[in-house]
């Protein structure tokens, strides 16, 4: 998969980031859904013996976000939570549009 870089990364609506890529691509995500799926390891943890995790849709938003080198961001979140790393790949993996969408049902 081509790796494209975030351009932009924009407060979409107090619940939503946005991100516009190198290649044109725009994505918008709520927050809770970010927050979901947080990649650290305890996370993963917890998902792996619990499920998805449980956030609070109506109070989880975002604190802050901190680059990581020139290929991630770190998300500060309001539920004290900062230990997930985004990688821009995996940030575009999971971008939820309709096209990004049919492309992963694709494969
Ligand atoms: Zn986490
Ligand atoms: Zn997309």
């Amino acid at each position: 998969m081509a790796s494209a870089d975030p351009i932009d990364i924009f407060e979409a609506s107090p619940t939503e980031l946005g991100i516009v890529w190198s290649d044109g691509h725009r994505s918008v995500y709520t927050l809770h859904h970010l927050r979901t799926l947080c990649p650290c390891a305890s996370c993963n943890d917890l998902r792996a013996k619990f499920g998805p995790l449980l956030i609070n849709k109506e109070t989880i938003r975002l604190k802050g976000l901190e680059p990581v080198g020139r290929y991630a961001l770190q998300f500060l979140w309001s539920d004290g939570h900062q230990t997930g790393i985004y990688g821009w790949e995996f940030l575009r993996y999971v971008c939820p549009c309709e096209e990004c969408a049919k492309r992963a049902a694709a494969k």
